[in-house]
This record gives structure tokens, C-alpha cells and sequence, in this order.
């Protein structure tokens, strides 16, 4: 079970993944988080930072597709913007959820990797299919209480992952 909660590499910011450290992992399709993870919560605006790096994987021969929980119109906004399939409504960690964004993505699990904010709903839900995993900080900002009931559980996790990392 730590096995599935735990992610291969954590970063502040999408923006601190490098396209290199990517392909060292063998990764050619990244399944990407919405929510605190390139957008504050409930809003459409990516960060700059975020925009730029999507750009830099597409530019990099990356395919890159966005997975969220929200329903919410402005995650079909997001990804039109970024040019960017994605599965929305996706009910993460269940697996149905990536196994999409594989289909939209087409490539090997073992070739992709999640890119997310949460331990029990992105790094999670891409362990059980056999995808890399990489935790970033969440974006600051309001979030659902279900969210913060997640959070104050991941919290134990966390610092036993930082200790050891
Ligand atoms: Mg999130």
C-alpha cells in the first residue's frame, strides 16, 4: 500500500520538472492535474508558469493530457487554451480515470506519468495502473472540504516521504 502512495520524484512547481528529467524516467505522456496543480482552485486561469512549461513538453515531443475530478466548464476552457485533451469528470483514483487519459495520451503506462497535487487521488490513481508519479505543492487558494480531509490524512505520509527522500 506505501508503494502506491508513494511518488517517484516530488517538486514545488510543474514548472521545476524538466523535460530531461522526464525522459530520464522514460516518460513520453504526461496525465496532468487541474485543480492546485496548474490552476487555483475554481478558477480558469493557469499560472504563466504552467502555461510555459506545458509549451516547453509539447515542444519537447511530449503529449500531454489534463485529468480532474472537476465537471466544471472552465476545465474544457483550460484545455482547449493549452492545446491539450482531457478527462474531466474523472472520479480519480479510480483507475477508469487514467486508463482514459492513457487511451487520449497512447502510450504504455509504464511510459507516462502523473503529475498532481494529491497523494490519494493523483499519485494514487497512477500507481495502480503502473504509471510514474510525481507530487507537486498545491497552488494555495479555497478548496473543497473533502480536499482538506485528504490533506490532514497525506499529512503523516508526507513527512515520512521527506524524511527518506
Ligand atoms: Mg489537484
Amino acid at each position: 500500500m506505501i508503494r502506491l502512495l508513494t511518488p517517484d520524484a516530488l517538486a514545488d512547481k510543474v514548472e521545476d520538472i524538466s523535460v530531461d528529467q522526464l525522459r530520464a524516467m522514460g516518460v513520453r505522456g504526461v496525465a496532468l492535474d487541474l485543480d492546485n496543480t496548474i490552476v487555483p482552485w475554481h478558477t480558469a486561469d493557469v499560472t504563466p508558469g504552467a502555461v510555459a512549461w506545458v509549451g516547453r513538453l509539447l515542444a519537447g515531443g511530449l503529449r500531454v493530457c489534463l485529468v480532474t475530478n472537476n465537471y466544471a466548464d472552465h476545465a474544457a476552457d483550460v484545455a482547449r487554451d493549452l492545446g491539450v485533451p482531457i478527462v474531466a469528470g474523472a472520479l480519480k483514483p479510480i483507475p477508469t480515470a487514467f486508463s482514459r487519459a492513457l487511451a487520449a495520451l497512447a502510450v504504455p503506462a509504464a511510459q507516462s506519468v502523473v503529475v498532481g497535487d494529491q497523494l490519494f487521488t493523483d499519485v494514487l490513481g497512477g500507481k495502480l495502473l503502473g504509471m510514474h508519479a510525481i507530487l507537486v505543492n498545491p497552488i494555495g487558494g479555497r478548496e473543497f472540504f473533502t480536499t482538506r480531509l485528504m490533506r490532514v490524512m497525506e499529512r503523516p505520509l508526507l513527512a515520512r516521504l521527506r524524511q527518506t527522500s
